[in-house]
Formats: C-alpha cells, sequence, structure tokens
C-alpha cells in the first residue's frame, strides 16, 4: 500500500525547561515519514527544502524507504525555520518564531508514480497546498488523513476549512480543536468539527494521552508515563505517522484497528519525546518498539469493576 505524506522539512529551534537545543532537523513531514516508516516500506515525501538542508539527513531518510522524488530542493533559498519554547508542563508552547522561507510559494508537483497512492497523510502545512496535492491524484485514496495547527487557523482558515471539508480523518491537539470549533467541551468541539466533513477525529492530548471519536464512538489511550521527557516537539507528528503507517500496513480500516493505530502512534511518539529533535526516533529497533507496545498493554490492563 503506497502512503504519501505531504508536510515540512525543516529546520527547529526548540526550548525546553530542561535546555535548548542548536538549530535542527525536523519538520511535520520528516516525524511522519520516520514514524510510518517502522510500519509500512511504500512512504511517497512531498515536501520543499532550501539549499542549505543537509543532504546528509535526505540520504538517512532514502535509506528508510522514504522515497524523496517529490521533495524539491530550492537554489539558492533558506529552509522553513520554526522556533518554540515549552512551558514547564511541557504541554503547551509558545512559538517563538516562524520563517515560511521555501514554503511561501511552494507549488508542490506529484511525480507521476506517486499519483495513485492509498493512503494520504496531510502533515500540517498550508492548507493550499495540502488541498492542491489532492487535486493531484489520479484516484480518491482510501484514507485521507489531515494534522494542522493554530498557525494556519490564523493565517489561512478559510482555506482550512475547505480542506478539512475533503478528508477522513482530522488529527489535531486539544487547544486547536477548540480553537477551530469554538467549543471549549472536547467531546462537543469533536462533533462541531466532524460536522464539517471528517468522519473520525483524533484529538491529541499531549502527556494526557489521545482520544478518538467517530460519530457514535469513541476511544482514549492515555501518553505513556516516562521517567524522562525532553522534548515534546514532533510528538503530534510521530503519533500520526505511527497511525496512519499501522492503517496502511493492516489494510483494515474499522473502527477497532483505528484503537489499534491509536495505541501504535501512542508508543512511538513515546520515543520521541525522550530526546530533542529526530535524534530518538531516528534508528528504532522492532524489540523496543514491541516493548513499548506490552507497556502500553499492561498499563491499561484491568479486570472489570463491579459495583455491589
Ligand atoms: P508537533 O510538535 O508534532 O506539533 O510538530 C512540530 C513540528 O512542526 C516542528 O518540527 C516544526 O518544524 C513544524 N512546524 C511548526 N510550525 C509549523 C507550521 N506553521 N506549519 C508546518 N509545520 C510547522
Amino acid at each position: 500500500m503506497s502512503l504519501i505524506v505531504v508536510g515540512t522539512v525543516a529546520f527547529d529551534k526548540i526550548i525546553t525547561p530542561f535546555g535548548q537545543s542548536d538549530k535542527l532537523v525536523g519538520g511535520a513531514a520528516t516525524y511522519i515519514g520516520l514514524a510510518a516508516s517502522y510500519l509500512t516500506d511504500r512512504i511517497n515525501l512531498v515536501s520543499v527544502v532550501g539549499d542549505d538542508f543537509p543532504t546528509e539527513f535526505l540520504d538517512r531518510l532514502r535509506k528508510k524507504n522514504i522515497n524523496t522524488d517529490g521533495l524539491q530542493i530550492l537554489e539558492g533559498r533558506k529552509s522553513f525555520y520554526w522556533e518554540g519554547k515549552y512551558h514547564y508542563d511541557m504541554n503547551t508552547r509558545d512559538t517563538l518564531e516562524t520563517q515560511l522561507n521555501v514554503l511561501a510559494e511552494f507549488d508542490p508537483v506529484l511525480p507521476e508514480s506517486y499519483k495513485d497512492c492509498d493512503f494520504l497523510m496531510l502533515g500540517n502545512l498550508d492548507p493550499r497546498v495540502q488541498l492542491r496535492v489532492m487535486e493531484q491524484l489520479t484516484k480518491r485514496p482510501k484514507l485521507v488523513v489531515l494534522d494542522t495547527m493554530n498557525f494556519w487557523m490564523d493565517s489561512a482558515l478559510d482555506d482550512l476549512v475547505k480542506t478539512i471539508a475533503k478528508v477522513d480523518v482530522l488529527t489535531i491537539n486539544d487547544e486547536e480543536a477548540r480553537q477551530l470549533s469554538g467549543e471549549y467541551s472536547l467531546v462537543k468541539a469533536a462533533k462541531k468539527i466532524m460536522d464539517m466533513g471528517p468522519k473520525f477525529i483524533v484529538i491529541k492530548k499531549g502527556e494526557n494521552g489521545a482520544l478518538l471519536m467517530d460519530k457514535t464512538r469513541m476511544f482514549f489511550a492515555p501518553a505513556l508515563p516516562l521517567e524522562n521527557v525532553m522534548d515534546p516537539t514532533g510528538a503530534g507528528d510521530t503519533f500520526a505517522g505511527g497511525f496512519i503507517g499501522y492503517l496502511a500496513a493492516a489494510r483494515d480500516l474499522s473502527f477497532d484497528n483505528m484503537k489499534r493505530a491509536v495505541i501504535m502512534g501512542s508508543a512511538l511518539a513515546s520515543f520521541t519525546v525522550e530526546k530533542f529533535g529526530t535524534e530518538r526516533i531516528l534508528d528504532l529497533d522492532r524489540k523496543e518498539i514491541r516493548q513499548r507496545l506490552e507497556f502500553f498493554a499492561r498499563l491499561v490492563d484491568f479486570d472489570s469493576v463491579l459495583v455491589e
């Protein structure tokens, strides 16, 4: 099953209460692609960077079976740059700087080999670009998942609403679900957002876990309690990559399988936060992924609770 991953490939600078990074490689599509690469192997990247982006990093992506034919490298231009600072709870952050650079005029051109994709992950990016990618496909994918953030709600809301109307699953964090819907209750927010088009919504609550909902059902997965959390950047994208990667590999889009996909996304995200940037998610082995999934199963395992 082929999977297109659209999103930023970027430079980030991150400040947390426990340390500060230099300029390092990040970007939504980077985390999504890396997470999905542990689950499925036909991953086609769509993004843009400048000629300041390290070619060794692109080689590492290719070694993980991430096809970069749809990645534009613009001569003489600078890559997208984002700087963020986390609050003490590590669950909320302020964006200190966003330099769109190459993203400002990005016009994605899908290689022919991408156009009949089965799964489409529209990672966080300008909603006009997300839409342009959808318009170039020769058939409707089996599943389209979209992730976005407040930056695009503030700067391109109409385009975002138009794009959201065309997708199956929206992944979004709790604050952004409230902003998009104007509702404080996440249940009401989810219902309102589903009325905008998506059949499913996943609300990411950082260290408070993730909620999967459709119009009649709900499933909750906690985040794994970890001893060391260094940098939450990319956790949401890693989650999304694990979620869609699992579904693409299993070819089963039932609600029960989406629950498993939420667990997989959460397990992979738990690695990302342990180190700055992509360091931890770049080189995982099967055994440690399996151990995290077992930890998950133990964490939420209990017998029925009876009331006399
Ligand atoms: P996450 O922590 O999962 O929400 O994603 C963090 C990643 O999103 C960082 O690596 C940034 O490069 C990227 N990012 C930050 N702002 C934007 C934006 N406005 N559009 C697309 N990607 C962004």
